[in-house]
């Protein structure tokens, strides 16, 4: 049950997704079925939102002042992002839904 965490899975087949058919940013092909599936939007506002108080509490606790950690927090807060995202995928991996069809369209693909 471990080992089948790390893997995505087809909200429509239900099968296994390998990852190098994974994109974050843009629906995807199931290899499987063939239907378009995606990241939920809501994954990458959670994302943005611990990543951002994640950089700010570690630029908080470095700097210890208000000011200096305002800076800190703008430096850390892409690293952290990309930090927090990489641990959220490797521990949990992605939760997909399908994606509507026609939506590579919208976006100009
Ligand atoms: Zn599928």
């Amino acid at each position: 049950m471990i080992s089948q965490q790390n893997h995505l899975r087809c909200p429509v087949c239900a099968s296994a997704i390998p990852w190098r058919f994974f994109r974050a940013s843009a629906p995807f092909r199931c290899p499987t079925c063939n239907e378009m599936v995606r990241v939920p939007k809501s994954v990458h506002v959670n994302r943005t939102i611990a990543g951002l108080v994640l950089a700010l509490t570690v630029g908080y606790l470095v700097t210890g002042s208000v000011g200096a950690f305002l800076l800190t927090a703008a430096i850390l807060y892409l690293p952290g992002v990309a930090a927090l995202g990489y641990l959220l995928t490797v521990t949990m991996g992605y939760r997909l839904e399908a994606a509507p069809s026609g939506l590579s369209r919208e976006l100009g693909e």
